[in-house]
Formats: C-alpha cells, sequence, structure tokens
C-alpha cells in the first residue's frame, strides 16, 4: 500500500516512497506538485535548505491537510541542514529557520546534507539536542559513506536513524546497505530514477515490458523491496500518480538479482569525499 512503512530505530515509523522537490521551483510549481502528491496518496515530503522552496512545501502541505482531511501526525516531512551551517549554534538556528519557512513546528526528520570534513560531527550534537528536546522526531544523515558512519557514531549517543544517498541501479551500494542494515539505520535514495538516464536502459525496459509497467514504475519497486526509501521527484500529475502505482505486482528474485547485478558504481552526483564545497 502507498503508505506502507518502515520503523526507524527510535519506533518512528517512515513511508517508504515520499515526493522529492530538488529543483522544484518555490511558489506555484512546487505547491501544485506536493497538493497532487498527497492528493494522490503520498504521506511523505523531502525538501532541503538549500532547494529554496521551504515556504512553497509548507503551503502545499497546509492546503493538502485541510483538502484532504488529514492531520499533521499523518505527513513525513524531511528537511536538511545546509554546509555552511554545520556548527552547534548554526545547525539549531538553522532548524528554526526552516521550520519558520515551512510554518511548522517540528519536523519528522532533519538530516545533515553532506559530510563536510571536520564540521558534521558538531552538527550532530546539535540535531541529538534537537531529538532530545523533543523538536523533531527523528534524525538521520545524507551523503554519508561507511566511514563517515563511523566516524559520527564514534562520538554520537544517539544512531543516526537514516542515511539518504544517491541510490539507483547503476550505484547500487552495496558496502551501505550491509553496514546499514547491521546497524539497524534506513537507507534512503536519492535521484533513485537517476535523473531520468535509467530509463531508456533495455534490461529495465524488458522487465517493465513483461510486468506491464513503466521503467520507473521497476526501479521503485525495486527500492522498495529492498526496504530503501524512495523519493522520486515529478511535477507532473500524471507521473506522481505512475510513482506511487506501485503495489500491484511484484519483482521476482531473479528480476531483483538482474537488476542489482546492473551495478556500475557509477554517480550522477558528486562523491561525498571529494566534493569542493
Ligand atoms: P530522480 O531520479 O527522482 O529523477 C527525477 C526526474 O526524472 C524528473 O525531473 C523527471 O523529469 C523524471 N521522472 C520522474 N518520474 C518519471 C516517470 N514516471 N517517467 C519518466 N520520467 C520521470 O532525481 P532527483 O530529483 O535528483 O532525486 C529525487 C529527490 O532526491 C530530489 O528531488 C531530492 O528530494 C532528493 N535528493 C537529495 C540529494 C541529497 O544530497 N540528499 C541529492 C539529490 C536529490
Amino acid at each position: 500500500h502507498i503508505a506502507d512503512t518502515v520503523t526507524l530505530h527510535n519506533g518512528v515509523k517512515m513511508p517508504l516512497l515520499g515526493l522529492g522537490v530538488y529543483k522544484v521551483e518555490e511558489g506555484a510549481t512546487v505547491v501544485q506538485s506536493v497538493k497532487w502528491a498527497i492528493a494522490h496518496g503520498y504521506r511523505s515530503i523531502d525538501t532541503a535548505a538549500i532547494y529554496k522552496n521551504e515556504r512553497g512545501v509548507g503551503q502545499g502541505v497546509r492546503e493538502a491537510m485541510q483538502e484532504n482531511g488529514l492531520t499533521r501526525e499523518q505527513l513525513f516531512i524531511t528537511s536538511k541542514v545546509w554546509n555552511s551551517d554545520l556548527g552547534y549554534e548554526s545547525a539549531l538556528a538553522a532548524y528554526e529557520t526552516s521550520l519558520e519557512k515551512l510554518g511548522l513546528d517540528y519536523l519528522d526528520l532533519y538530516l545533515i546534507h553532506w559530510p563536510v570534513k571536520g564540521k558534521y560531527n558538531d552538527a550532530w550534537r546539535a540535531l541529538e539536542k534537537l531529538y532530545q528536546d523533543g523538536r523533531v522526531k527523528a534524525i538521520g544523515v545524507s551523503n554519508f559513506h561507511v566511514h563517515h558512519l563511523e566516524d559520527v557514531m564514534s562520538i554520537a549517543t544517539i544512531k543516526p536513524m537514516v542515511d539518504q544517498v544517491e541510490l539507483h541501479p547503476r550505484l547500487t551500494q552495496p558496502e551501505l546497505q550491509r553496514f546499514t542494515k547491521e546497524h539497524g539505520i534506513v537507507l534512503e535514495a536519492w535521484s533513485p530514477l537517476m535523473q531520468g538516464e535509467l530509463l531508456g536502459d533495455p534490461l529495465l525496459s524488458d522487465i517493465a515490458a513483461k510486468h506491464g509497467k513503466s521503467v520507473a514504475q521497476i526501479i521503485l519497486r525495486w527500492d522498495l523491496q529492498h526496504g530503501v526509501v524512495t523519493i522520486p521527484k515529478s511535477t507532473n500529475e500524471k507521473r506522481i500518480m505512475e510513482n506511487a502505482s506501485l503495489y500491484d505486482f511484484e519483482l521476482s528474485a531473479e528480476d531483483m538479482a538482474r537488476i542489482d547485478g546492473l551495478n556500475e558504481n557509477r554517480r550522477i552526483g558528486p562523491d561525498p569525499d571529494n566534493f569542493n564545497f
């Protein structure tokens, strides 16, 4: 079912499917995309301070709640602290700014956006403080390799609940899949469709034809069957619906293995170890 969840290590339930809004224009476009998604059953929205669309996301969320008779507790809203705010005090302040823009009084998940060397551990202490004060339901990281997770866990009193990373059939992240499973951290896929690059892949097209589904649906279903949270982006109502229509078919173990076999460790985004901020 579209509202299926995975349980984070603190007991909070996170929807397996969400709408991503990276590069979705602030204002009418983002408001409309968020409203379509929620009207069609999405319960989770992924934004970030750097996307500069938190006001529109908040407006879309509030209007959708009203129009669909939903309460805030039924939705799951994520934002992220940007690299320039990775000090202890600055991360605390960034959280308040995000809440103010969103017009919400809490977030379900707050993430450190990138593991900027020498800075992310201070920011982690700030996220722990927000969590311990009951200001946020869950905290996590993004773009963390195994070594970044080990490093933050060495100073943490609370383990990250989520790691959101680039993950798709050409970058299946086997090492992170193993490590996060072992430590009870939920893995979340950004650019699950490789920003569209994967949609013409012959093997995925073949599997899609067999199931009478689109390539996008095959990839997103592959995420779900791996227990990976996925947040495809679209501003098109039909595609928003298409990307959520994942519950009327199942990939066989053989399909899953064939898709896993597409891994080339290929990124479209920066490598977190060599991101020049
Ligand atoms: P994506 O892989 O979700 O691809 C989105 C693009 O694919 C859209 O622009 C659209 O043109 C196309 N598309 C979507 N659905 C389609 C369909 N059914 N059929 C055909 N084409 C379709 O790329 P993304 O936006 O980079 O990633 C998703 C989300 O992940 C972002 O919006 C953002 O929320 C998050 N993200 C996070 C980070 C991070 O550093 N944490 C980085 C990038 C993205």
